[in-house]
């Protein structure tokens, strides 16, 4: 894969609210939905059938399901004769730019145009794209988190959902699509890297049935992995190393940090703190963990995680974030020690609560 250098990309904007959505079980693979997912999935069938211009977008900072969803949605509605503009805040991270396409992302700071909708994926709360002018158009809210809340006209949540790229393919199928090698590349990127490397609780059989699909489909597991996961840049790995010198363990809390310092001694990029936090929730007895990253601006910025029944999400979305139950974040007020303060305040009652409870 050909990439341009690593490139600092922004940060995002805090949003808060509780989940709104009720979890819908997908009835499997064969992209038959269950629910009222299968209303909602017809909606918007209906919007795509009869409409010829759209833009695509998903959240600020995008991540592999952002950008691998909305490279699949342009193609998907390209391969249907439409026009599709895919725009996001902030510019695709590098290690996502030998994907299929994906120089088809521009970034920009407003939106204005002939659109008959707008597609937003992966987005619990319309801020949450950080993109001016969104309200004027008629909104499909695509989104899987826990913190999901219903923004648009027509709104499509599914907490049971691995990636929004499963939804995705199982839109693709209710539009009578065909799933092309490009669109499986961008579809199987989403599913690799928001189960961590098919670890997160969102893993089940249907997931690899899903994987199976798209690696029939032309999607190389190998390739893709590699392009992710041994693709890592020397600042990241600088940064790393400063990361888990700060690494501290309380029971089964655990916690690391970087400085503003940090960012600019090792020359990284926002995009290199993505995974940081995953060196502290894989050891051994921790049941929680966060990463805290000092802004620019000194704000700070929380990644949290967990395993079992400890809902993070519900925790970030007290400070004003979300995400999922085991993996979410936000933004606080700094200093560091303060927001510190701030998380572990919330996290020690809710750790001693849930510490090794199945779920
Ligand atoms: P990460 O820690 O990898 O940045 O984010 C983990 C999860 O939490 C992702 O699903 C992400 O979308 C969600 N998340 C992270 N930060 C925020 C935030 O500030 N607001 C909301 N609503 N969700 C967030
Ligand atoms: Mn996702």
């Amino acid at each position: 894969m050909n990439r341009p250098l690593p490139d600092p990309d922004n940060d995002s904007a805090p949003d808060a609210q509780a989940c709104a959505a009720s979890a819908q079980a997908a009835g499997g693979l064969g992209g038959s939905v269950a629910g009222p997912s299968e209303d909602q999935v017809a909606r918007i069938v209906d919007v795509i059938r009869s409409g010829s211009r759209f833009l695509v977008t998903s959240h600020s900072r995008p991540d592999g399901d952002a950008v691998g969803s909305m490279l699949a949605m342009g193609m998907m509605l390209e391969q249907m004769g439409k026009h599709a503009d895919l725009v996001t805040a902030d510019r695709v991270p590098w290690v996502y730019r030998g994907l299929p396409h994906a120089d088809s992302i521009r970034s920009a700071m407003r939106v204005h145009g002939p659109y008959d909708a707008v597609i937003l994926l992966e987005c619990d709360g319309l801020e949450r794209a950080r993109l001016r002018g969104l309200e004027e158009f008629f909104l499909i809210n695509i989104d899987h988190h826990l913190s999901g809340r219903d923004f648009g006209n027509i709104n499509w949540i599914d907490c049971q959902a691995a990636s929004v790229g499963e939804m995705v393919t199982r839109l693709l199928k209710a539009l009578g699509g065909t799933l092309t090698k490009d669109m499986a590349v961008c579809l199987y990127t989403t599913l690799l890297t928001d189960t961590g490397g098919f670890c997160y609780g969102s893993t089940n059989a249907s997931t690899f049935a899903l994987a199976h699909e798209l690696a029939l489909a032309g999607a190389d597991p190998i390739r893709v992995a590699q392009d992710i996961y041994f693709s890592t840049t020397t600042a990241k790995m600088l940064l790393l190393g400063a990361a888990l010198c700060t690494l501290k363990r309380e029971g089964r809390l655990a916690w690391l940090w970087i400085t503003h310092e940090d960012m600019v001694r090792t020359n990284a990029a926002d995009e290199d703190c993505e995974g940081i936090v995953n060196y502290a929730i894989c050891i051994s007895g921790i049941e929680a963990a966060v990463f805290l990253r000092e802004l620019p601006e000194r704000r700070i910025r929380l990644s949290l995680r967990s395993k079992g029944r400890i809902n993070v999400a519900a925790i970030a979305g007290r400070l004003g974030g979300g995400g999922h139950e085991n993996a979410a974040g936000c933004t606080v007020e700094g200093p560091m020690t303060r927001a510190l303060d701030e998380i572990l305040a919330e996290l020690r009652p809710v750790v001693g609560e849930f510490a090794g409870a199945p779920k």
